[in-house]
């Protein structure tokens, strides 16, 4: 088959027999031949990892597995599929949690064998619906297709090789079948189970759009599309239409959870859109146009001041002061060198003549070991946990009035600003702030870019 379309189920939108009926209307109303990715069924996930987590403690994981097996069980039922077709991939996890439970030992190869089960149960679950529904349709585990990825579990990175592979199976498909494939899941070149990060089966979706080089990559989810501000603080946030994909790229990296923050590089690389559509805000039977649904990632998008805003939570912010920065060009290349080898990505970074700030994710790397070598070379200063608020526009590059607005409406509400930056490309501006102001920054910010109309 040539797959015109990729379209990417996330896990609200799999999340009970009901959601899974929805799913299956939108797969069959769509006459272009395409490949469907999935995450696993909502919540699965995290109960796989809260299983193999209690496991390894000697704790009771009983009650996360009958959850998952609850929540696969009505969608079997209420579809009148046959269990078998999940019953093996149940016992695997059982065994696999069996065995961590003996040896008290949860190594990253394990962890993500464990959590691939539910993508694995998932693809199986949707070809079951779709095939009673009269689409003929398969489950492919992503390997089977050709996705290979490196050794780094839990954040696995995909192989360059892997696209021709890729192509090589999906061609040999035949054109009759809707493929369902596992997002979120490789395998790497020693045979065992990857993961790509949390929330990767929009990654995985760009990846196999990129390598067939579809028409368009679909993610459907469970807003209408990317919202100028996260939905769960700003409740009246509005869809935006149309968004570059260097607009988009910021967006998720700085913390707009709807889409995972690599999934924009492969299919910016190919130049192919990306469209964010709301499985539940789309009516299987309505005749408006997909093309008008939605937010679509093209560059074609015309420029606003500001596009969206976002925000990262729980990020590290630390000072350095160093008066050898007046004379030393090199230290700079020294302190990113101590973060490279302790494996620290910096996200938001200013300078003075005397002294650097940066932020960067707590969760990342060893940071302890990086803080103590930087001791060496600077007086460090730790500040609280903070917030980066980030505001992104290819408009901001011509707009001065901006910074001017930003801090006016900030000031009003007392919300303070220890870091400020505007990125190279010039399409983002980020604040650091504190955790307590971030939900009051986001909303009066978003009242003074995108009034109501
Ligand atoms: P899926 O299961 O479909 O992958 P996710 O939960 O990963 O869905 O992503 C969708 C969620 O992203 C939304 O429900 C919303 O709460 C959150 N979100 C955060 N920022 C934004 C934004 N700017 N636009 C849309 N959704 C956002
Ligand atoms: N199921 C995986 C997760 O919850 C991947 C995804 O949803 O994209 O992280
Ligand atoms: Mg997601």
């Amino acid at each position: 088959m040539r797959a015109e379309l990729i379209m990417k189920f996330g896990g609200t939108s799999l999340a009970t027999a009901e959601s899974m009926r929805r799913v299956s209307a939108h797969i069959r109303r769509e006459t272009r031949s395409k490949l469907v990715v999935v995450s696993a069924v909502g919540g699965v996930t995290d109960l796989l990892l809260e299983a193999a987590a209690a496991a390894r403690a000697g704790l009771d994981a009983d009650p996360f597995v009958r959850e998952v097996h609850r929540r696969h069980d009505e969608i079997v039922d209420k579809h009148g599929l046959t269990p078998d077709l999940i019953t093996e991939l149940h016992q695997e996890m059982s065994r696999l949690l069996t065995g961590v439970a003996m040896l008290r030992e949860l190594s990253p190869r394990t962890r993500d064998a464990v959590v691939s089960i539910g993508e694995r149960i998932s693809t199986r679950l949707l070809s079951g619906v779709l095939n009673a529904d009269g689409c003929p349709a398969r489950a492919w585990d992503s390997w089977d297709l050709g996705l290979e990825t490196d050794e780094n579990h839990g954040q696995a990175e995909p192989l360059v090789r892997s696209s021709p592979d890729i192509r090589a199976t999906v061609d040999a498909i035949d054109a009759r079948l809707t493929p369902v494939v596992s997002g979120f899941i490789g395998r790497s070149t020693q045979g065992e189970i990857t993961t790509l990060g949390r929330g990767g089966s929009d990654f995985s979706a760009a990846l196999f759009g990129a390598a067939l080089e579809v028409d368009e990559i679909q993610i459907w989810t469970d807003v209408q599309g990317i919202l100028r501000a996260d939905p769960r603080v700003v409740k009246d946030a509005r869809v935006v239409p149309m968004i570059s994909f260097e607009e988009a790229a910021e967006l998720s990296f700085f913390g707009a959870k709807v889409l995972h923050p690599r999934t924009v590089e492969p299919a910016h690389h190919k130049n192919i859109p990306v469209r964010v559509l709301g499985t539940f805000h789309v009516q299987p039977d309505d005749p408006t146009p997909i093309a008008s649904q939605g937010t679509v990632i093209d560059d074609r998008a015309p420029n606003e001041t500001i596009r969206a805003l976002a925000v990262r939570r729980e990020v590290q912010s630390i000072h350095l002061h160093s008066m050898r920065m007046l004379e030393a060009p090199g230290f700079l290349a020294s302190v990113f060198e101590i973060l490279r080898k302790h494996r620290i990505s910096v996200d938001v970074i200013a300078t003075s003549e005397v002294s650097v700030s940066m932020t960067f994710d707590r969760t990342e790397g060893n940071l302890r070991a990086a803080l103590e070598e930087l001791s060496a070379i600077a007086r460090v200063e730790t500040a609280p946990v903070r917030s980066i608020l980030c505001m992104v526009g290819t408009g901001l590059r011509d707009d001065t009035s901006v910074l001017a607005r930003v801090f006016q409406r900030l000031a009003e509400h007392q919300v303070p600003v220890y870091v400020v930056t505007q990125g190279a490309s010039r399409i983002n501006i980020t604040l650091v702030t504190d955790p307590e102001h971030t939900r009051v920054a986001l909303e009066v910010l978003h009242q003074e870019f995108f009034p109501p109309s």
